[in-house]
């Protein structure tokens, strides 16, 4: 069987109303089971718990304050945990929760538990869903977003290719909401000055990452031999069509 490893982001994930986006999980459950009958396995990289957790609590926006981050990390989480498992099992499918620190893959023995229980759990037919420890993590210790975390994950797992949903459909030769003379790029094969050049300044005001951090974890899943796309996370059956060879967003072609 094969891996599949798909980030989600929180732009993706939380609408405009800040609520989570229910049917958004239900059609990728949806798609996990169909992945199931196509011979892929999938483990999910989902961000949202902050910004699912800040209107619970009452924020008009995302906090400043780290304590009050952590306190939305962990309200946050548990919601969207319950909706992972509800829609998933709505579609015959168990799900369960990895919270992780860079501790986990920094040092040797940590790492091998860490794949060991990834492992084990995608052998038992589960799809784990994993993200960062929030409430307990600070700088010093945090992989930083998650398209890094998604990354480590898919080396852990030994994917056979880690997806990017994100909220443009791949990566142009400049951010196209500034330059409306920017190129789709479809393919990379090689993460050069100009690849990196592209990404320029980008950040949205729920997502955290930008483009500058989904090309440095695609250098790495490159490095690792891992192929990896960048594609919308409103492109209809992206995942399906993926794992059936179809091209969809920019694909990350390692060496
Ligand atoms: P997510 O929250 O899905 O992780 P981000 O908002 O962090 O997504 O990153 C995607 C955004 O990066 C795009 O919406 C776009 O505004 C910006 N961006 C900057 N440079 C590029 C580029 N070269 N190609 C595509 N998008 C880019």
């Amino acid at each position: 069987r094969k891996t599949m490893v798909v980030k989600i982001g929180s732009s993706t994930l939380v609408g405009e109303d800040r609520q989570i986006r229910r049917d958004f999980i239900a059609d990728l459950a949806r798609q996990a089971a169909e992945l199931r009958n196509l011979g892929w396995n999938l483990v999910v990289v989902s961000s949202g718990a902050i910004a699912c957790g800040a209107p619970k609590l009452g924020f008009a926006k995302k906090p400043a304050d780290m304590p009050s981050l952590q306190a939305c990390a962990s309200v946050g989480q548990c919601i969207l945990s319950a909706v992972y498992d509800e829609e998933f099992r709505a579609a015959s499918l168990l799900t369960s929760l990895v919270l992780l620190t860079r501790h986990d893959t920094a040092c040797r023995s940590s790492y091998l538990h860490a794949r060991d229980a990834l492992t084990r759990l995608v052998e038992l037919g589960v799809v784990p869903v994993v993200n960062e420890n929030d409430t307990t993590t600070v700088d010093e210790i945090k992989f930083g977003d998650n398209d890094t975390l998604a990354a480590l994950v898919s080396c852990l797992v030994s994917a056979d290719l880690c997806v990017t949903l994100s909220d443009i459909d791949g990566l142009y030769t400049a951010n196209p909401s500034l330059d409306p003379t920017a190129q789709f790029i479809p393919r990379v094969t090689k993460i050069d000055a100009a690849i990196i050049g592209s990404a320029g300044d980008s950040t949205t005001s729920v997502g955290t990452g930008g483009m500058i951090t989904k090309i440095r974890a695609s250098r790495i899943l490159m490095t690792a031999g891992i192929a990896s796309v960048i594609c919308s996370g409103a492109e209809e059956n992206a995942l399906v069509r993926l794992a059936s060879g179809e091209s969809v967003g920019t694909l990350f072609v390692p060496p």
